[in-house]
């Protein structure tokens, strides 16, 4: 076993624990242009760094003049796990220091089996990736995300309206005494923006909001390269905003909320009527085949000139929409990204929720804002939760 024990000593250590993370191995006179101190002093914090063994020296760095200069990069042996629990799949995933993914798994799995069923099949797949070679020494810190509102930094999930069960079960001490390693736990949104924030779209990028249409609709917020969580951790929690004075009743038990209309639960059950109702000949034949509509099914469904499912996306891309501009207005991003299961929806979406957008904020706001899909795809959450953890571990002790 050779598992990280130190921590960074103090500020400077941790701003270059970081950017060897993100920009990997480096000379010493690169990672002077990125701090603000003076050659001496940054030699002094890199050598502490060396004796703790959370970096290690990596070759001679290309010349620039004068004395050539070593290459520095973190200890190769750190793991980090993430963990990305959804509504209806999880995905875990081991990466390097450098938070590139080493080995990724995907399964089908029922958040609403509550926590004790949902980890245990977490575990079981962490095992098979430890099997697997990737981490065969168990891991330095992992990062969790489940999809609700999370207290912030205890790590507990609070009345996550899809995830009975789960109202304060202490997600980040009982993982951590099953993995033996530092938990940090974040709703699944925050975790997606982190995670195209490090390796995705949004690379570079200060000021952003991450959209994740999933079952459920939330938004991770950037402000200054850092997640804004709000007071008690619940900011982004748009799929909550009323749209609809008097509308549908939402599961959370008040009434018109963008939830309520649009998600791929929400999308799911229109499909679904919409079928029984003889508006969609093509919906009507999946609902008979399976039993069941899923926003797939819709996307499978446009995708073939289906007008009831196109009708469907574009309706609820305009609710997605409408809520996304009154944000814009408010914060002013420098980028929207759009993720999560219903992206399969594409283009169609994402021109409706533009059009809206583009309609209802002011050209200061919006003359220079891209909309965009994620990259990252699944990958996103996992990332995001890898460099929770090492966010975390790469602070100050
Ligand atoms: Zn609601």
């Amino acid at each position: 076993m050779r598992r990280m024990t130190a921590r960074p000593a103090n500020a400077h250590q941790a701003r270059l624990l970081r950017l060897l993370r993100d920009g990997g191995p480096n000379s010493r006179a690169e990672l002077g242009d990125h701090v603000d101190l003076s050659r001496s002093k940054l030699a002094v914090e890199i050598d502490r760094l060396l004796e703790t063994g959370l970096v290690v020296a990596d070759g001679l760095a290309a010349s620039r003049g004068g004395r050539r200069s070593h290459n520095v990069r973190l200890t190769p042996e750190l793991r980090f796990l993430g963990v990305d629990i959804g509504a209806t799949s999880v995905d875990v995933a081991v990466t390097n220091p450098e938070l590139e993914i080493l080995g990724h798994l995907n399964q089908p799995m029922d958040v609403r089996e509550g926590p004790v069923a949902v980890f245990d099949q977490v575990l079981a797949m962490v095992g098979k990736l430890r099997d697997s070679g990737v981490a065969a020494e168990g891991f330095d810190g992992a990062g969790i995300g489940v999809p609700g509102p999370v207290r912030f930094p205890e790590g507990v999930p609070v009345a996550p309206p899809i995830m009975p069960g789960w109202d304060g079960f202490p997600v980040r001490e009982a993982l951590g005494q099953e993995l033996g390693c530092p938990v940090m736990v974040d709703n699944d949104v925050n975790l997606m923006a982190m995670g195209e924030m490090q390796a995705g779209v949004a690379r570079s990028v200060r000021d952003f909001f991450c959209v994740k249409i999933g079952t459920g609709i939330g938004c991770g917020v950037v402000a200054g390269g850092e997640v804004h969580r709000g007071t008690t951790g619940s900011a982004g929690d748009i799929g909550h905003i009323q749209v609809e004075l008097e509308g549908r009743q939402c599961p959370c038990g008040n009434r018109g909320c963008l939830e309520a209309y649009f998600g791929g639960a929400a999308l799911a059950r229109d499909a679904e009527a919409a079928a029984r109702d003889g508006l969609s000949a093509e919906l009507a034949t999946r609902l008979e085949a399976a039993g069941r509509l899923t926003a797939e099914d819709v996307a499978t469904a446009a995708a073939a000139g289906d007008g009831t499912s196109l009708d469907l996306i574009r309706d609820g891309g305009a609710r997605v929409g409408q809520v996304i501009a009154g944000l814009v207005s408010f914060f002013n991003p420098g980028l929207v990204v759009i993720g999560g299961g219903v992206t399969g929806l594409g283009h169609t979406l994402l021109a409706s929720i533009r059009t809206q957008v583009y309609s209802r904020s002011l050209p200061l706001a919006t003359g220079n804002l891209p909309i965009v899909l994620g990259e990252l795809g699944p990958a996103a959450g996992v990332t995001g939760a890898a460099r929770l953890i090492s966010d975390h571990l790469f602070s100050p002790a």
